[in-house]
């Protein structure tokens, strides 16, 4: 992911974020930042970039030129999403911030003084973003807190996206208290659950300890977290139907748009996708007005929202599919050895052999630690992945590894990680692929009566 900051201090910016993971990321080019100088760009023959507000008050504003000419010179004339940062703005969140990781450029743009010319504001800007209640001195210290808590959501930075996974507001909870060594330090005992080894009781505890310090910190986080329990036990009652909107929920993938008992409209924001399920036509209409502009994708519970969606949305369905779901705890053999986690390097051999998506999608995935292959004499013959909403899917095994258990192997281990996560293993299978549904059957995936349908935009 690439970011510009249009800034009249750019060493601060580099300084600042050159260090630690964010300066490792940068290294191994997952991100690259780009601070310019808005005075570069100034036509003021004394390299001057700001000047006194009209109508008096204090101090001074950044002109309108130097920053036009500067956006224009780092966007080329490409449409890029410019944020101001500004205490004018919406709060910052961990939503904004994944929202914004999916990105692969953005603007930033930082004000000095009092800030800028609001007709230059007018061209350039698409967001207006604060970090909070307070006025800082400029807009290099709110640019580098959202860059740093935006690189962290891009696949790879972290190596592995499960990091974040038990973070602050991931399912609008906060995080657990933790403990290192020493077991006993100033009198106090580390929780003695944390010791024994127990993964079940230890996530009990954690969940328990996020849930207590959640309502008592942060009620308005509190409740949300409450009203997706909720639609959780709701949908449950369908499970097999409805699993892709109760794992969304359940991995902190969607946010609730509307909930109301049979009319759900769910929006996975990373991947700009909704989920949609209503009781009739009329209701269905009215989910669809409340669809996010960037919605890409949709999946629909019910045949009667598809034709009202191709034709708002410009779509088309891409595939009727039954979903299956593995409903276990325990975790399956895996007969096949060497099945392990893909590094980077694999990317050209997966682009290769699988076509699904755009290009980026297979580095997006293995970057996420979302994929997992399987090697003979050091070399892959096969790999499984999980999509980023959620699904198992790609699997693939070379001609000369096939009809030898090598997909069921992938398949499981694929399932285990999963399990190992506390989460439901689910996939789709398109309606009419007996031969998938088979291995789905055989390794204990239980199929939906139902169907669910993908549509998407037409290219
Ligand atoms: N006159 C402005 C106002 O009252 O809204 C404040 C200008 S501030 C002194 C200078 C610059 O710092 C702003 O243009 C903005 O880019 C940045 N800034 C200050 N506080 C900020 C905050 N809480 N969030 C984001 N940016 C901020």
């Amino acid at each position: 992911m690439k970011f510009y900051v249009l800034t009249l201090f750019p060493d601060m910016i580099l300084r600042g974020l050159n260090t630690s993971i964010l300066g490792r990321a940068a290294e191994k080019k997952i991100i690259s930042i780009d601070a310019v100088n808005i005075r570069d760009y100034t036509a003021d023959r004394h390299g001057k970039a700001d000047d006194y507000p009209y109508g008096g008050g204090a101090g001074m504003l950044i002109q309108a030129q130097p920053v036009y000419d500067a956006h224009k010179a780092v966007t080329g004339g490409r449409k890029l999403r410019t944020i101001y940062v500004t205490p004018q703005g919406v709060p910052f969140t961990q939503k904004i911030a994944q929202e914004l990781s999916r990105l692969e450029e953005l603007v930033f743009l930082c004000g000095h003084y009092e800030g800028i010319d609001q007709r230059v504001l007018e061209e350039v800007a698409t967001d207006y973003i604060s970090i909070g209640d307070y006025v800082l001195t400029g807009g290099e210290l709110p640019a580098m807190v959202m860059i740093d808590a935006i690189s962290r959501l891009v696949p790879g930075v972290l190596h592995n996206d499960s990091s974040s996974e038990s973070e602050s507001f991931f399912n609008d909870l906060l995080e657990y208290p933790q403990y290192s060594r020493p077991r006993v330090w100033h009198g106090r005992e580390v929780p003695a659950v944390l010791l024994l080894g127990d993964h079940k009781k230890i996530a009990e505890w954690r969940r328990e300890r996020s849930e207590e310090l959640t309502k008592s910190r942060r009620p308005d986080l509190y409740k949300e977290y409450i009203r997706k329990e909720e639609l959780i036990r709701w949908l449950s009652r369908e499970k097999r139907e409805k699993i892709h909107m109760i794992e969304s929920l359940r991995r902190g993938k969607a946010e609730i748009l509307y909930a109301d008992r049979g009319n759900v409209l769910l929006y996975d924001r990373t991947s700009r996708l909704c989920m949609i399920s209503a009781q009739n036509a009329e209701t269905g209409e009215r989910l669809l007005e409340k669809v996010p502009k960037d919605a890409s994708l949709f999946v629909t519970s019910q045949d009667f929202l598809n034709e009202p969606i191709c034709n708002r949305f410009s779509c088309e369905i891409f595939h009727e599919c039954i979903q299956v779901c593995y409903p276990q705890k325990q975790a399956l053999p895996v007969k096949y050895k060497d099945i392990r986690l893909l590094g980077e390097e694999f990317i050209p051999y997966v682009r290769e052999r699988y076509h699904m998506g755009d290009s980026e999608y297979v580095a997006e995935r293995i970057r996420a630690g979302a994929m997992y292959g399987a090697f003979c004499d050091e070399k892959p013959v096969g790999f499984i992945g999980i999509h980023n909403d959620g699904s198992l899917g790609m699997l693939f095994v070379e001609e000369t590894h096939r009809r030898k258990g090598l997909g069921i192997s992938l398949e499981s281990y694929a399932i285990n990680r999963i399990c190992e996560k506390g989460w439901t293993p689910y996939g789709h299978v398109v309606t009419g692929n007996e031969t998938s549904l088979g291995l789905q059957e055989r390794l204990g995936l239980y199929p939906s009566s139902g169907t669910i349908w993908w549509l998407g935009k037409k290219d």
